[in-house]
């Protein structure tokens, strides 16, 4: 069922001066979030270049010139687009990053179809609302609007919209630029998605900079056994022993700890919070064991920022139901902080399941970048334009479970930041689900968000 309720509070917030765009800026911003929605860009069922080319045309009908566009990609399908504005060169330029693709929809889970841009009761419907073509509509519109106003940067501001990070492929449009075109995308730093604003009942709680991620290590568990009839069973089977490793894992914890990122959300979360919870969360920033088993207990994602975890994903084994197995495996999937090794987790694991005949392995390739610092200018000029916009709604540095093409960029050395002022009900988050939308209100106010924030980091 949708939930009809218009967000409270919100109504009066969006007549007030200052936190809207300019109406003809507001319609154009409108007119390309519904475009792109209504492109097709799942990595099976549609591509991404029909995204670029669409944004491309704009952004010549606009004025920019043809020779600061770029379209290429992997494959044909999967175009990437690179706009760049110029400014004084006096820094070096920041990017601003959005992706093109979405996760597949069937128009028979949803109430309408995923692929009409939909407006009803104070919402955008459509899939991509929230992942992530409200970002990739914004960036393009408010460069639209710079260009409009004159207005000269301090360095040039670069719009990169990319193929394929809802994965699924080969085609991840960010790699592909780094490995192939890295000095197009080359930056001081890069604003990205994956900060959540955050509603709670209709009431903006903080607007979340995201600086770090966990990273991702799939390890594949083996045990193989000769087999034999299943007549005359032995104690030596490879399902008991991959059982028991797995049911020991069940009980294991990996440590709690904190780190830079999560010490900063926990403090500014406490203030967002009341009661024992609120002292649990302080206690927990400055380290106390206590504090964060008992913040840990309240929710799976606080338990997994404070510690590495691990679990069962997938099982296969034996060959025929009347036969010892020859065969016992499993996927354990790991989502670990940024500060322990992939070692590390293998050891530990190794430790855990004690028992030589599983084998463990790790089944792809391991891609594990930095945390993004601290930096005062982004900090800085990310809470002067929260506090501007929505006074007393504070900023708070985080840590996200899962992953972004922030990663790559990360890697590259690049320092990367998700944030984008679209306030969005953090108990009905329904990015890659049915039914994906946007509030109104919080759309056109992210887009002034993102103008302003850009604006102060490029003067
Ligand atoms: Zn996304």
């Amino acid at each position: 069922m949708l939930r009809l309720l218009p967000i409270a509070g919100l109504c009066c917030a969006c007549m007030m001066a200052g936190t809207m765009p300019p109406d003809a800026d507001r319609q154009l911003a409108r007119d390309i979030y519904k475009q792109l929605i209504e492109i097709r860009s799942g990595y099976t069922t549609g591509a991404t270049t029909p995204v670029a080319e669409a944004v491309a045309t704009r952004l010549k009908e606009a004025g920019f010139p043809e020779s600061d566009i770029f379209i290429g990609g992997a494959i044909p399908r999967k175009g990437n687009l690179v706009v760049r504005y110029h400014g004084s060169g006096a820094r070096r330029p920041i990017l601003l990053l959005a992706h093109e693709d979405v996760v597949e929809a069937k128009p028979e889970d949803w109430s309408m179809d995923p692929f009409t841009f939909t407006e009803r009761d104070g919402y955008f419907y459509g899939r991509g609302t929230m992942d992530d073509k409200a970002q990739a509509a914004i960036w393009i519109a408010n460069l639209i609007r710079y260009r409009r106003e004159g207005f000269r940067p301090d360095r040039d501001i670069v719009v990169a919209l990319t193929a394929d990070e809802e994965g699924g492929g080969p085609y991840n449009g960010v790699k592909w630029l780094i490995e192939n075109h890295k000095d197009l995308i080359d930056a001081d730093l890069c604003l990205n998605e994956g900060g959540l604003a955050e509603l709670v009942n209709g009431r903006r709680v903080s607007n979340d900079l995201q600086v770090s991620e966990k990273y991702v290590i799939n390890f594949r568990l083996e045990v193989r056994n000769k087999g034999g009839h299943s007549s005359m069973p032995v104690p030596d089977n490879a399902i008991y022993h991959l059982a028991g490793s797995l049911d020991r894992l069940s009980k294991f914890a990996f440590p709690l700890k904190t780190n830079e990122v999560t010490r900063a959300y926990f403090r500014g979360m406490a203030d967002t919070q009341t009661g024992a919870l609120a002292e649990d969360m302080r206690r927990a920033a400055e380290g106390s064991q206590d504090a964060m088993e008992r913040v840990a207990a309240v929710s799976p994602a606080w338990n997994a920022t404070l510690r590495t975890t691990c679990v069962a994903t997938q099982l296969e084994g034996g060959h025929a139901r009347n036969a010892l197995p020859q065969l016992a495996a499993a996927n354990v999937n790991c989502r670990v902080l940024p500060e322990d090794s992939a070692d590390y987790v293998q050891s530990t694991l190794e430790r855990i399941f004690a028992d030589e005949q599983v084998k463990v392995s790790i089944a792809d390739k391991v891609q594990h970048g930095p945390a993004s610092p601290l930096r005062p200018d982004v900090v800085g000029a990310v809470k002067r334009v929260t506090g501007s916009m929505w006074p007393g709604v504070p900023v708070i540095p985080m840590m996200l479970m899962g992953a972004t093409d922030g990663l790559y960029l990360r890697e590259a050395g690049i320092p990367t930041y998700g944030i984008q002022g679209l306030f969005v009900d953090r108990d009905d988050i329904r990015a890659h689900g049915r039914d994906e939308r946007m509030p109104v209100t919080s759309f056109y106010e992210g887009q002034t968000f993102l103008y302003e924030l850009v604006r102060a980091l490029c003067q």
